[in-house]
């Protein structure tokens, strides 16, 4: 992406993206102004995936570092807005990689969740957001680790799998504390199939388990109620924002499992627009309306959240806008943060909302008639200048917070096959190239159990 990243790549004009994908998912930098009028006033909750959304995709998943002009404006942003990453990854490494102590962060697809911590910002100066207005204070209870009990089962996983993997040559598997991943990016084309089968093997051979294909890897999951929908949910409860109407999250990210929380979006999106409706309002495409018949969102900005789709081509989705890589990831962040820094965003204006807090310095950023007016001080300037690596995990696990209004039935919903067996979520069925060249299903295997048959239909259906 290169020159997409510097300062400079931020004021370039945008490539126009193809119509098709116009017409799926309007372009979010093509339509900023009409998503920041959408916004104005409001205050933004920032969700954002890892792999494929800050970094590019990389043969070496270990080598997915963040560059400085994304750490930059996600750190801008933070000041602003609550942020979080959404990752699939373990949480120690997604937080290693970005090096942010002011975010939330919410690693193994959502099943460890932790906020800024107290010990961070002691020790290392961070900023940290830590508060959300008088009437939503936010809970000192963030942290939440769903599939705790599973952690040993993943490690008796992860143990196996690099053991049968080994006779295939650059077959890797990594170990994500609450999910495992097998990347097969740099096995050659030929030795699919047995990926496939020495994953499936592995998944028929535990109890629990449920498997899903992503860009170019294999994805093991416990069998459980949740999802980076539910994470998305439970940030925004714990935060105290779920039920304010003036709180707008955003979700960006690319690849299967991200559309749990672009539908968990699109249905609380959905739910609003109903009641908005039954009210009076005006009234809205019916929830049962399909990805590409939502209406654009040039003409109905998001009420509730959003989706956005990190994509280069268009494919079924959840998500209302798109984005066509991390480059235009980086560029949008930018300019969000560019916009929220400045009175026009409005977001610190809105009654209910006295701005969040940054803890050091007692630097208050938002809801200041000063800064409103653009007096002194505003924009607030950034926290500090050097992040620290992460701490070990202070996770506990507080009970689960209530179930979203308008939400599916988590993992166990719309994205397991009536097997019950694991298979992931229809609408994974994408057009990428990632996906489409992934394993077959090894008849062998299939054979062998049918929960293992119901693991590899899930690799044929369900990546990106
Ligand atoms: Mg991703």
């Amino acid at each position: 992406m290169g020159a997409r990243q510097g300062a400079a790549a931020a004021a370039a004009p945008m490539p126009t993206p193809p119509l098709s994908s116009q017409r799926l998912y309007p372009n979010l930098l093509d339509h900023f102004d009409a998503f920041a009028a959408s916004a104005a006033g409001r205050r933004v909750a920032i969700f954002l995936d890892y792999d494929g959304t800050l970094t590019p995709i990389v043969r070496d998943p270990a080598a997915a570092t963040l560059s400085p002009a994304a750490r930059a404006a996600v750190r801008a942003l933070a000041c602003l807005f609550p942020t979080a990453v959404v990752s699939g990854r373990a949480r120690d490494k997604v937080e290693e990689f970005v090096r942010l102590p002011q975010l939330y962060y919410a690693g193994s697809h959502g099943m460890d969740i932790v906020g800024p911590s107290e010990k961070k910002e002691a020790e290392e100066g961070a900023a940290r957001v830590v508060g959300a207005g008088p009437a939503s204070p936010p809970s000192q209870s963030l942290a939440f680790r769903p599939a705790e009990q599973w952690a040993p089962v993943m490690d008796a996983l992860h143990a196996r799998l690099a053991v049968d993997l080994k006779p295939i040559p650059r077959a890797t598997v990594e170990h994500n504390t609450f999910c495992v991943s097998v990347h097969y990016r740099n096995v050659d084309p030929s030795r699919w199939d047995d990926v496939a089968a020495v994953v499936t093997d592995a998944v028929a051979a535990t109890p629990g388990l449920r498997a899903s294909r992503g860009r170019k890897v294999l994805e093991i999951k416990p069998e459980i109620d949740w999802d980076k929908g539910r994470a998305v949910a439970h940030l925004l409860a714990a935060l105290g924002l779920a039920e304010c109407d003036d709180v707008l999250p955003l979700y960006i990210g690319d690849d299967t499992t991200d559309e749990d929380a672009f539908k968990w979006l699109a249905d609380r999106e959905a739910a609003a627009r109903e009641r908005e409706a039954g009210e009076g309002g005006a009234p809205d495409a019916p929830s049962s309306a399909s990805p590409a018949s939502r209406p654009c969102a040039l003409t109905q900005p998001p009420v509730r959240g959003a989706g956005v789709l990190v994509s280069t081509r268009p494919k079924p989705s959840a998500a209302a806008w798109s984005l066509r890589d991390p480059g235009e990831v980086l560029v949008f962040l930018s300019r969000l943060a560019a916009w929220g820094a400045t009175p026009a965003s409005g977001w610190h204006a809105a009654p209910a909302c006295t701005g969040w807090t940054l803890a050091a310095g007692d630097a208050r950023v938002g809801s200041l008639p000063a800064a409103a007016a653009g007096g002194a001080g505003w924009p607030p300037p950034s926290p500090r200048a050097s992040e620290g690596p992460a701490s070990p995990s202070t996770a506990s696990a507080p009970g689960r917070p209530p179930r979203p209004p308008g939400g599916r039935g988590g993992v166990g919903g719309g994205s397991r096959a009536a097997s019950g067996s694991g298979a992931p979520s229809p609408r994974g069925g994408t057009t990428d190239s990632d996906a489409t060249s992934a394993p077959a299903p090894a008849a062998a295997a299939a054979a062998a159990a049918a929960a293992a048959a119901s693991a590899l239909g899930a690799f044929a259906a369900g990546g990106r």
